[in-house]
């Protein structure tokens, strides 16, 4: 294969130089004709609504549009299921024409009457765009007719990159907020913001909260509530994880309500630890003290060291086989990507190439300070470069999402699948030794030495290594 680099893309490729001030040209919309591996506005708001699970999700478009729909996350729901439908109002050329309001207006009421849904959320596709439906007026028309908030997503697709589509859920979502009651909620109260509880990580993670008594108000949007966006405005402080899907939410709510923010990542030993020890140190002030009673800085520390004494020793087994290895990162957020660089250290491993759809420049320039020399750092990037790189430095797993599976597997590299499809809970100290056991089993697993990359460069019983290290990790 050729080496292809787009003139117009150079300048969105860095390597690392120590010494250097680390600059990337980033945030802007894909250049036409690379294939970008980023996704539309409707299907970025489409991935952060999808987890609501009390909801009918309408996408107002041609059907293809639908095909960012049906099950586009694993989200889990601890109840209803109605997230997992898939909707489309299925635009044809008549409708082009002659307008598609009337086929909206009757698709909403005949899915409400059905599903009995808390909300509707209605995602205007490119075509809606183009032919001005008036989405609002058939949205507020049948919200008083059916009596349940009836949402309309701005997320025309051509009216930017995917951050776009972030910014429309959050606006949406936030015609939510408020509307509900706030009695009841304790002082030490939080809402987890921008995780999607993907194979039931959220639970992981709202149980620690809940160890250290802090009372979990929504959880926005894994497991996600109609019910609980309304009365999420009564949270203490808003616990927001990846750069990009929410944090246009939490500003809104940070300006109309007042409520503070802190960013947070729960991927690997130190971002998880850091996301609890951050939230107990904004609320030790507020939290009540009672004699012999451990405070919530003490219930934080002795949660972590209980958790690490359980995962460094079965971390230490998988490690031996790892240490040196290489991996590429490339994945939608680049605050995901921080915590993998962490992740691959504790493993024994760098990471020689690393990237992400909508990462800004403060991202990158965060991301060039953790990695080490030699880095290839990427904004935006397609297929062919991915490969390029993966070639180039030559590692031995590719972490990303289900659009690079496909490059890792055809060159003949393992792959660690980190994106919104997955089955497998990575959040949380439990959710790094299924990372850690993951790679290790991708790494160490003996087909790679069929592949023509690595034929012959694997010693001989690698396989049985990789069984005893795990033997002796679990
Ligand atoms: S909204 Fe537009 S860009 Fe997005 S999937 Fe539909 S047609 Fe494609």
């Amino acid at each position: 294969m050729k080496p292809v680099i787009f003139e117009q893309r150079k300048d969105q490729i860095k390597r690392k130089r120590e010494g250097d001030e680390f600059t990337i040209a980033c945030n802007r919309d894909s250049l036409a004709g690379a294939v970008s591996q980023r996704a539309c506005v409707f299907c970025g708001s489409r991935v952060v609504l999808y987890p609501i699970a009390d909801a009918v999700h309408l996408v107002h478009g041609p059907i293809g549009c639908a095909a960012y729909t049906w099950d586009i996350r694993g989200a889990l729901s601890s109840g209803p299921e109605l997230h997992r439908l898939s909707f489309s109002t299925d635009l044809r050329e008549k409708d082009v024409i002659f307008g598609g309001e009337k086929k909206l207006e009757a698709a909403l009421n005949e899915l409400i009457d059905r599903h009995r849904p808390n909300a509707a959320f209605v995602y205007s596709t490119c075509i809606v765009g183009i032919i001005g439906d008036d989405v609002q007026a058939v949205c507020k028309r049948v919200a008083a007719a059916k009596g349940i908030p009836v949402i309309p997503v701005q997320s025309e697709g051509f009216k930017g990159n995917k951050r776009a589509g972030y910014e429309a859920a959050c606006k949406a979502m936030m015609q939510l907020v408020g509307s509900g009651d706030t009695s009841g909620i304790p002082p030490l109260s939080i809402n987890i913001l921008g995780d999607f509880n993907l194979a039931g990580e959220i639970w992981i993670i709202k149980e620690y909260y809940e160890r250290m008594g802090v009372n979990v108000v929504a959880t926005i949007t894994g497991d996600g509530r109609v019910a609980d966006l309304a009365r999420c405005h009564g949270a203490a402080l808003n616990v927001v994880q990846c750069s990009g899907a929410t944090m246009d939410l939490a500003k809104m709510m940070k300006d109309k309500y007042g409520i503070p923010f802190i960013r947070a990542s729960y991927f690997g030993i130190e971002d998880m630890s850091k996301a609890l020890y951050d939230v107990a140190r904004f609320f030790k002030d507020k939290d009540p003290v009672a004699p012999g009673v451990p405070g919530i800085m003490e219930r934080t520390g002795a949660l972590v060291r209980e958790e690490l004494a359980e995962l460094l020793p079965k971390l230490a087994a998988m490690k031996k086989d790892l240490a040196g290895k290489k991996a590429a990162v490339y994945v939608g957020g680049a605050f995901k990507a921080f915590s993998l660089v962490k992740c691959f250290r504790h493993l024994g491993m760098s990471v020689a190439v690393v990237g992400s759809q909508t990462g800004t420049e403060e991202d990158y320039k965060e991301l060039a300070a953790i990695t080490d020399e030699g880095t290839i750092i990427v904004d935006d990037a397609n297929p062919l470069e991915l490969s390029q790189f993966i070639k180039e430095m030559d590692v031995d797993i590719f972490v990303g999402g289900v659009k690079e599976r496909p490059i890792a597997y055809k060159l003949g590299v393992g792959f660690c699948d980190h994106n919104h499809e997955r089955k497998e809970a990575l959040e949380g100290f439990k959710g790094m030794y299924n990372f850690a056991l993951e790679v290790h089993r991708t790494v160490m697993s003996p087909v790679w030495r069929f592949t023509p990359r690595r034929r012959g460069s694997i010693a001989a019983g690698s396989g049985a290594t990789a069984n005893a290290a795990e033997e002796a990790a679990s």
